[in-house]
């Protein structure tokens, strides 16, 4: 199951996922933890998709997702502010995948949520000779996020404040809406401004999570940053309890492209993947097994578990100067790599195949 969240702050939007996939039996109960897949997709310099539910059909309708938004001309994103046209565009994907796969049954009723991020540049871009008389003024570009939910086709939206999809939403329920306004004015201005509002969406997330108590949801998190001038990756450390007074760092960081969960000193590495790549299923779903970091299987003598200081470091960007001494001593002084993509030098390669005609 899944957190996937969107903050926005009229400008700018923070967006943080998790890594985890569960499978349980009919009572609830999980059978099988798996810390691996992309939840949060750059589509474009301009873009960024979530997406939680069913691995099966929530694969296929991002795909969709994915491609249309690549499809579509920075300036010209109209569909993505038209709630039917949203809803029609999911159903369609899935109707999609029914009829390449009759028999999956589940997937007809299954529940998946897209979020849908983006940077409205239809307001700063002067319209086409002959259509329309040019604006005079330019508007500023907006934060936009929307999150369409199959089966019951229905769309929430906003440009400023929280929007979330998943089981993890839970979590956010008693967090007050004045609070997302504060956390949208963190750091604005400031060097590492960005990361800051983007740690603190997470933070949040992470105690809300453990507060709740929601095994299903995991707290190792991806995490991006979508502005006017570009999607930014936000590789980073972040603070894992081990015991009552003792901890370690662990890293979520970029490696050719891809997200990597490593801790380093016990030598656990972790390549977060994309859906489209899982199984659906094998050895790897048995019941009772786990597929991921978990911080109280070591003690305060393994490798890389320091005491914690009085004022814990929850989440940082790896800067070797200006971390503490803790974090180096658990990693070294290399630095950490940043994804960025704007919207003129966005790759068009795809990791999905074609499956739909261009719209
Ligand atoms: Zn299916």
């Amino acid at each position: 199951m899944t957190l996937v969240a969107a903050l926005a702050s009229g400008s700018d939007i923070s967006v943080v996922g998790d890594t985890r996939l569960t499978t349980k039996d009919q009572f609830g109960h999980i059978h099988a933890t798996r810390d691996l897949c992309q939840k949060v997709i750059p589509a474009t310099g301009w873009c960024l998709v979530g997406w939680s539910g069913s691995l099966c059909l929530g694969r296929k309708v991002l795909a969709g997702f994915i491609l249309r938004i690549q499809d579509t001309a920075i300036g010209h994103a109209g569909w993505l502010k038209d709630d039917k046209q949203l809803v029609a565009f999911a159903k369609e994907m899935r109707d999609a995948h029914l009829q390449q796969r009759p028999k999956h049954d589940e997937c007809r009723g299954a529940t998946v949520e897209m979020l849908i991020a983006w940077i409205n540049h239809d307001r700063s871009i002067p319209l086409a000779e002959g259509t329309a008389k040019a604006l005079d003024i330019a508007l500023p570009e907006q934060s936009e996020v929307a999150a369409v939910r199959l089966p019951e086709g229905t769309v929430r939206r906003t440009h400023s404040g929280l929007i979330g999809i998943g089981s993890g939403v839970r979590a956010f329920e008693t967090v007050r809406d004045e609070k997302w306004e504060e956390v949208t004015e963190l750091g604005r201005g400031m060097e590492y401004g960005n990361e800051h509002r983007t740690f603190m969406l997470s933070e949040i997330a992470r105690t809300e999570i453990n507060r709740v108590g929601l095994a299903d949801v995991g707290t190792a998190f991806q995490m991006f940053h979508l502005n006017a001038r570009q999607v930014t990756s936000i590789p980073h450390f972040y603070w894992a309890d081990v015991a009552p007074g003792f901890g370690t760092y662990v890293a979520m960081r970029i490696e050719n492209g891809a997200w990597v969960q490593e801790h380093k000193p016990t030598h656990f590495r972790r390549l977060i993947v994309s859906p489209s790549v899982i199984h659906l299923q094998g050895p790897q779903w048995k019941k009772g097994t786990a597929e991921m970091f978990n911080p109280r299987s070591l003690s305060p003598e393994s490798p890389g578990v320091v005491t914690a200081p009085p004022q814990i470091l929850c989440f940082a960007p790896y800067d070797p100067d200006n971390v503490s001494a803790e974090v180096r001593r658990s990693w070294g002084m290399g630095g950490f790599p940043k994804l960025t993509f704007r919207p003129e030098s966005m790759p068009r390669v795809n990791p999905y195949k074609r499956r739909h005609a261009k719209h």
